[in-house]
C-alpha cells in the first residue's frame, strides 16, 4: 500500500543550492531551444514538415520549439491507434497502471527544475509560479494513482441471500484530452494521467502555446514504460484537428480545460452522434471564471490587500482562479484602494528567467491586444486607472499590472473574463450588495471573502455560488487533495480536479450479480463435460 498522499513541497529559492539548481536548469533548457518535435501516434514518430512554432512570450523572437502539425488524416489515425491500444490497456491491472503513475511522479520529481525551466521560457512563468505548476503535476500523478487503487478495491454493496454481487469500475475508451496553456504542465498532465490510470487511452492535443512542456511530459511517460498508443501526442491547430478528435465516432469522452467559448463548442459537437458511434460521449469541461474577492468593512485590510494583489497578478492574472474583481464595502473602499495600489507598485515586471521577477509577459499577441482593449473599454465605461494601464509589446508581451477603480456592476470588465493583469475594483454599499454583485455573473469558479465576522463568512458559505470559496485567504493556489478544484455555471461541468470524485468521470460502473446456488450446479456440470 502506498503511503498517505502528501502534497509535493514548493521549492525555497532563497536557499542558494535551490536557486543554483534552477539556474542550471535554465541554462540546460536554453541550450535545447529551437529543436523540432514530432507527432507520436501509435508509438511512431511522425513528421509532416508543416510546423507551428512555440515562442517565448517574454522574448518573442526566441523559438522554444518547432512542432509538426497534424493533418486531419493523422488526427483520425491517432484516434484509431488509441482505440487499438485500448483493447490491451483496459486489461492491465489497476495496480500496474498506478505503478506507472508513481514512476512518472518520481521522474518528474528528479527533473523538477528542468520542467519548471521549460515553463519559464514557454509561457513566461516566474520561478515560483513554474515551481508550483510542476509540483501540482507531480501531485496529480501521486493522488490519482492512489485514487485508482481505491476505486479498484472492493466496493460496498447491499448483499442479499442467494446472490453474490460485485461492482467494478471499468474504463470508458478513447479520450480526447485538450488542455489550456496556462497550467501547461499540471492541467495537461492531470487530465492525461487521470484518463490513463483509469484504463483509457488518449489523444493528447496540447495547446499550441505550450507544446514543448507537453512533449517533455510525454517523454517521461514513455520513460516510465507507457506502451505505444496509450497516449498519442498530437500537435496542431485546435480548430482543425481539435474538431476531428472531438467528432470521431470512436472517441468516447473529451477532457477539456479552456475558455467558455471553446468548451461550449466542444460540448455541442460532442452531443452529435456520428455514423458508427454506439455511445453518448462524455464531456468533462473546465472553463473560465470571473472571480471576485469581497472585502467587508470589518476585514483585516492589510491581509485583504495582500490577498487581492497576489490573486489578481500572480502569473499575470492568467489563472482561471485569478481575482479579476475586488468588491469592497464603501466604508473601507478608499483605504483599500491605497493599499492595493501600494502592493501593486512593488511588483517587478521583467524577464522570468531572472529570479527577482515577480510578473512577466502575457501569453501571446492575441492576448496582448485583447487585454489592452479591455483596459480601454474599462476606461471608456467610466473606470479610473489607479496604477498601470501601460504596455510594451516590443521585446515581449508586457502589460503593466493594472488596477481600475469605480467599475460599475454590469460593466464589460466586470462581467467578461479578461485573462490578464487587470483588476476591476467595485464599490459595494454593504455586505448584502457585495454578495449580490459577486454572484451576478455567468461564471462560478472561485471567490474569497475577507471579514472578521463569522456570521458574514457563514453567509458566504451559503450564498456565494462558486465551486471554490476561500475565507480570509487569496482565491488562487488550490492544492491537489486539499482543495478539489472546479466551478459552477459557465465555469464548467462541475467536476473537481484533484478531488475524490474526479476519476469517476473517466470510469463507468459494471455490476456482476451471480446466483450462488445455480453457479455451483453449472460449475459441476462444467467439470463433468471437461
Ligand atoms: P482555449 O479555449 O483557447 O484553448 C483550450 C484548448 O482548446 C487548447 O488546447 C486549444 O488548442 C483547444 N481548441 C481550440 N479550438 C478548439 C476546437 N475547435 N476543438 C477542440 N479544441 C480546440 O483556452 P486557453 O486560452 O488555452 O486557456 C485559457 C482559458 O482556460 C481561460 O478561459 C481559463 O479560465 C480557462 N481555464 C479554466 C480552468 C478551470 O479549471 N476551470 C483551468 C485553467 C484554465
Amino acid at each position: 500500500m502506498p503511503s498517505e498522499f502528501r502534497n509535493e513541497p514548493f521549492t525555497d529559492f532563497t536557499k542558494e543550492e535551490n536557486a543554483s539548481s534552477m539556474r542550471d536548469a535554465i541554462a540546460k533548457v536554453q541550450s535545447e531551444l529551437g529543436r523540432e518535435y514530432p507527432l507520436v501516434i501509435g508509438g511512431e514518430r511522425i513528421r509532416t514538415g508543416n510546423f507551428l512554432e512555440s515562442i517565448n512570450p517574454a522574448n518573442r523572437t526566441q523559438v522554444i520549439g518547432r512542432f509538426n502539425k497534424a493533418t486531419k488524416e493523422l488526427a483520425n489515425r491517432a484516434v484509431e491507434e488509441a482505440a487499438k491500444a485500448f483493447e490491451t490497456w483496459k486489461n492491465t491491472s489497476a495496480a500496474d497502471r498506478a505503478a506507472l503513475l508513481f514512476r512518472v511522479a518520481a521522474i518528474m520529481r528528479e527533473r523538477k527544475h528542468e520542467l519548471s525551466a521549460w515553463m519559464i521560457h514557454e509561457v513566461a512563468k516566474t520561478w515560483p509560479e513554474a515551481d508550483g505548476d510542476t509540483a501540482e503535476a507531480i501531485d496529480f500523478c501521486e493522488f490519482y494513482a492512489r485514487e485508482m487503487l481505491r476505486y479498484a478495491s472492493d466496493q460496498p454493496l447491499t448483499q442479499i441471500p442467494g446472490e453474490q454481487n460485485r461492482l467494478e469500475y471499468v474504463p470508458l475508451g478513447v479520450g480526447a484530452v485538450i488542455p489550456p496553456w496556462n497550467f501547461p504542465c499540471a492541467i495537461m498532465a492531470g487530465m492525461t494521467v487521470a484518463a490513463v490510470v483509469t484504463g483509457n487511452t488518449v489523444v493528447l492535443k496540447p495547446s499550441s502555446d505550450a507544446p514543448a512542456i507537453a512533449f517533455k511530459f510525454f517523454e517521461m511517460l514513455e520513460e516510465a514504460g507507457l506502451p505505444p498508443g496509450v497516449v498519442n501526442f498530437m500537435t496542431g491547430s485546435g480548430a482543425e484537428v481539435g474538431d476531428v478528435i472531438v467528432d470521431h465516432p470512436k472517441t468516447r469522452f473529451i477532457a477539456f480545460t479552456g475558455s467558455k467559448e471553446v468548451g461550449l463548442r466542444v460540448n455541442e459537437r460532442a452531443a452529435k452522434v456520428h455514423e458508427g458511434q454506439i455511445w453518448i460521449k462524455r464531456v468533462v469541461a473546465e472553463m473560465g471564471g470571473k472571480d471576485a474577492i469581497i472585502v467587508a468593512d470589518d476585514a483585516d485590510l492589510d491581509e485583504a490587500a495582500t490577498g487581492v494583489v497576489q490573486s489578481a497578478f500572480g502569473f499575470q492574472g492568467q489563472k482561471c482562479s485569478a481575482c479579476s474583481r475586488a468588491i469592497i464595502d464603501s466604508r473601507v473602499y478608499d483605504t483599500m484602494l491605497e493599499k492595493i495600489v501600494d502592493h501593486t507598485s512593488k511588483i517587478k515586471l521583467a524577464d522570468p528567467t531572472d529570479q527577482a521577477t515577480t510578473m512577466s509577459a502575457v501569453i501571446n499577441e492575441k492576448a496582448f491586444k485583447s487585454i489592452n482593449s479591455y483596459i480601454e473599454k474599462g476606461k471608456s465605461e467610466g473606470g479610473r486607472v489607479l496604477i498601470g494601464g501601460g504596455s510594451d509589446g516590443e521585446q515581449g508581451f508586457f502589460i503593466e499590472p493594472t488596477v481600475i477603480a469605480d467599475v460599475k456592476p454590469g460593466a464589460t470588465i466586470e462581467q467578461e473574463e479578461i485573462f490578464g493583469p487587470v483588476l476591476a475594483v467595485i464599490k459595494a454599499e454593504n455586505y448584502d450588495d457585495a454578495l449580490k454583485i459577486a454572484n451576478d455573473t455567468q461564471f462560478g469558479l472561485t471567490g474569497a471573502v475577507y471579514s472578521q465576522d463569522e456570521a458574514k463568512l457563514e453567509r458566504a458559505r451559503r450564498e456565494f455560488h462558486v465551486g471554490n470559496l476561500y475565507l480570509n485567504r487569496k482565491c488562487t493556489g488550490a492544492l491537489v487533495g486539499v482543495h478539489p478544484f472546479g466551478g459552477f455555471n459557465m465555469s464548467g461541468t462541475d467536476s473537481k480536479a484533484g478531488g475524490r470524485d474526479y476519476l469517476l468521470l473517466f470510469l463507468q460502473a459494471k455490476v456482476a450479480s451471480e446466483k450462488v446456488g445455480a453457479t455451483t450446479k453449472r460449475a459441476e456440470a462444467g467439470t463433468a463435460t471437461d
